[in-house]
């Protein structure tokens, strides 16, 4: 039905092709002259070699039929090589068993080059994971982080206004009734003043502790160190907490260690460390409401021991207890009130005086016998006490 064709035909083992063409009613046809072809089949192969292959057109006889010479006057290509190629694909149906064939210049040396790019491209998707894989970790870890620490900051800020309420409220209270002047019992007004007196201090206390977290967050917390010996430091401040402390069913006592035991320190800062830990000895108390105090000196290092036998701290919040914002039970119906800021101001201030703040338990077997807060700081020698004149 066609118009024109070309017939391929083996004649005496040779290879013809021939042309027809529909002419009217006539059919014309001519055979091809091969040499031409080749000529053309060559000229269409634009690159026949580089530096790792050749490209050519083998006949059906499977003879290269363009005269491929390598870049090496020596590098002959027979035609056995030939009957290997490394690919090699049929051209058309016109020119049947006709193939294009690519044949390597050296096959051990492409292995080698696919087999380091497989290496290279492993490594590079198994860096990718790694990649990949750290990143999603670091974006999970960064997003609880803040997720974390936002929840703590809005329970901080609850948890503020919650303490600064309370006091307020008992001050007005009290001071209402005082003012109106009906209680005439001096036992019950003095047991009042006393109630304001205690709850301005707590009031007092919580704002102090607000306003050095900011200072100490900024660094711009201001310590003024001098030599102090930290065993009459904390005999100063008992006498006033004392009195609170037995009101409230607790027993303070102190042992001091044999000598005095100096160290370079902010009084007001170190007081407030003092009382933080001592309202916190306070507060997470439990049956046994004994609190002891000792002062040790080990090695170059002064120690004070605050040691509760409260409620203890579980494994699991040893660390993170000295978190801003921190607490274990940060419900507002928890039992004791705070603000999740004592401990970790406790700790940014022993530090910021070369020492630190650690917790141990009173029993490793059993958290809940009780806990200890101690207080580190580097020893400073008496000569240099004795020098500045201080209190040594
Ligand atoms: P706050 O007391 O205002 O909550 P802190 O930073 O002082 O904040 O303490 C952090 C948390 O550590 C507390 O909420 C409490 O759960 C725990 N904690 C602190 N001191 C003690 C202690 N002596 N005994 C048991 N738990 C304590």
């Amino acid at each position: 039905d066609n118009e024109y064709g070309v017939i391929p035909r083996l004649f005496d083992s040779e290879f013809i092709l021939l042309y027809w063409e529909k002419q009217g009613d006539i059919v014309a046809g001519c055979e091809i002259h091969m040499p031409a072809l080749n000529e053309r089949l060559a000229a269409a192969i634009q690159t026949p070699v580089n530096s790792f292959r050749f490209i050519n057109i083998l006949d059906q006889g499977g003879s290269p039929v363009v005269s491929v010479s390598g870049s090496n006057a020596n590098e002959s290509i027979s035609p056995e090589k030939w009957r290997q190629p490394f690919v090699a694909k049929e051209i058309s149906g016109i020119l049947p068993y006709w193939e294009t064939a690519i044949l390597l210049k050296s096959p051990e040396e492409f292995r080698k080059q696919i087999e380091n790019s497989r290496y290279f491209l492993s490594s590079v998707i198994a860096l990718l994971c790694i990649l990949i894989f750290s990143g999603i970790t670091a974006i999970y870890y960064f997003s609880t982080a803040r997720l974390r620490e936002m929840q703590q900051k809005a329970g901080f800020v609850t948890n503020v206004s919650h303490e600064l309420k309370t006091p307020l409220t008992s001050i007005r209270m009290y001071s209402e009734m005082l003012s109106e002047g009906y209680q005439k019992d001096p036992e019950k007004i003095q047991k009042y003043s006393s109630y304001i007196a205690s709850e301005s201090q707590r009031l007092t206390r919580l704002i102090n502790n607000v306003l050095d977290f900011a200072k100490l967050e900024k660094g711009s917390k201001v310590f003024n160190f001098e030599l102090i010996d930290i065993n009459s430091l904390i005999s100063g401040i008992l006498p006033s907490h004392k009195e609170e402390f037995e009101k409230s069913g607790f027993t303070l006592a102190f042992h001091p260690a044999a000598m005095p035991l100096y160290a370079n320190c902010d009084r007001e800062a170190v007081t407030q460390v003092l009382i933080n830990l001592f309202s916190n000895a306070v507060k997470y108390s439990g049956e046994n409401k004994d609190i002891e105090i000792r002062t040790i000196k080990d090695d170059n290092r002064v120690s004070v021991k605050i040691i509760d036998r409260g409620i203890g701290i579980h494994k699991k919040y040893r660390k993170k207890i000295f978190r801003d914002f921190f607490r274990i039970d940060a419900s507002l119906t928890s039992d004791s009130k705070g603000t999740g800021l004592g401990l970790s101001i406790a700790r940014k201030i022993m530090r910021q005086h070369g020492g630190d703040l650690v917790f141990s338990p009173v029993n490793t077997d059993d958290y809940r016998a009780g806990s200890i807060f101690t207080l580190l700081f580097p020893e400073a020698k008496i000569k240099a006490a004795r020098s500045t004149g201080d209190e040594a």
